[in-house]
């Protein structure tokens, strides 16, 4: 699905350099990269801060109890994303409520968000699927109006613009980034990353990644031991500055697909004209996807469903959610397949890609 070492070969010379100082010089939490590495990010971003934890499930962690959302809050969001999104409203106390996608982008449907509004909501969470900004317009002023949080899942998407050009994670009063190896910006571990406007915010985040500490060995509040170290740091800052040039081949690699695909049976989730998306994943829609998961897999190339099973049929929220029927969410995860995507995908791999599939369909 990725090759993560045609890229390291790229920048093996930078990386492994930058990865020597760190352990020659030996500060290995919380220095100079970790420091260096937000104040770029934030720069990019547009926005006043960045904050960087251990993966993107705490940055949602995170950025829950920032905003302490509690027991007895519902956070409302989508089903149709990886377990993390869900897992942190859980670990706050709070209680997601799923509502179904919208059938053109998958991404979170807004009428539907409106519809579920209730007294004990107190935060809303879409999800950048596949690293199509979600509506963001339609969320900001629904949050607005009705005093939500609005908190950014961009685990899948850093890079791409929201209608008018702004960064996600800078329209939300947080942006939550995962820096997982396979993700668009990705280190070679876990790390993950909290960004905000308001400085209060930012010291609450700083201090819960810390243990609650706002000096060493003074504790504010119970926090975590969550910290993106300098090694993942020194590396995420060189990818920093190659983003752009991946982001741009990902998205001429979809195009390369597009071409390829458009004669076959075959459904892609409607692109919005007014983002910019930065493929993290190339999915389709496919009836026959059993089929074409065996021709795929026969041929020696990957392939991967995201995702099989929604969230509200998982098993671990079954006491929340029970009952709860979302079809067009079901829809999508019985027909959804993505295909190999990354920034160094050639041609002629994308062609032998549509070759398979073109003799499977
Ligand atoms: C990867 C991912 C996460 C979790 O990030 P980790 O760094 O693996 O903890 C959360 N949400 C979405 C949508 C993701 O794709």
């Amino acid at each position: 699905m990725v090759d993560l070492q045609i890229q390291y070969q790229t920048l093996q010379a930078e990386i492994d350099t930058e990865v020597a100082k760190v352990l020659g010089d030996a500060r290995f939490i919380l220095g100079p990269n970790v420091h260096a590495f937000e104040e770029e990010v934030a720069a990019y971003l547009g926005v006043a801060h960045a904050v960087s934890c251990a993966s993107g499930t705490d940055a949602l962690h995170l950025a829950l109890r920032a905003a302490d959302v509690g027991p007895g809050d519902e956070v409302i969001t989508t089903p149709f994303t990886f377990i993390a999104t869900a897992e942190a409203i859980c670990y706050v106390g709070a209680t997601p409520v799923f509502v179904d996608i919208d059938p053109l982008t998958f991404n979170i449907d807004i009428a539907r968000v409106e519809a579920a509004i209730s007294e004990r909501t107190a935060a809303v969470l879409p999800v950048h699927l596949y690293g199509q900004p979600a509506d963001m317009k339609a969320l900001r002023a629904l949050c607005d109006a009705h005093r939500l949080w609005l908190i950014e899942d961009c685990a899948q998407s850093f890079g791409a613009r929201a209608e008018g050009g702004a960064y996600t994670g800078s329209i939300g009063e947080f942006g939550c980034f995962s820096f997982f190896p396979s993700k668009n910006l990705g280190c070679y571990g876990d790390g993950g990353l909290v960004t905000t406007s308001t400085e209060t915010m930012a010291n609450r985040l700083r201090k819960l990644r810390n243990h609650g500490s706002s000096a060493q060995y003074e504790h504010d509040l119970v926090g975590y031991n969550s910290r993106l170290d300098e090694i993942q740091a020194a590396v995420l800052r060189i990818k920093l500055r190659h983003i752009d040039r991946f982001n741009a081949s990902r998205r001429a690699a979809a195009q390369r697909y597009d071409a390829l695909l458009e004669a076959l049976p075959l459904r892609v989730p409607c692109r919005d004209p007014h983002v910019t998306h930065v493929f993290h994943q190339y999915t389709v829609l496919c009836k026959a996807r059993d089929l074409v998961v065996k021709a795929l897999r026969d041929a020696g190339i990957a392939c991967a469903i995201y995702y099989p099973r929604p969230l509200h049929q998982q098993k671990a929220f079954s006491g929340m959610v029970a009952g709860v029927s979302l079809p067009v969410t079901e829809g999508v995860a019985r027909d959804c397949l993505s295909l190999p995507m990354y920034p160094e995908l050639t041609d002629a791999q994308a062609q032998r890609v549509a070759e398979v599939l073109a003799a499977a369909l």
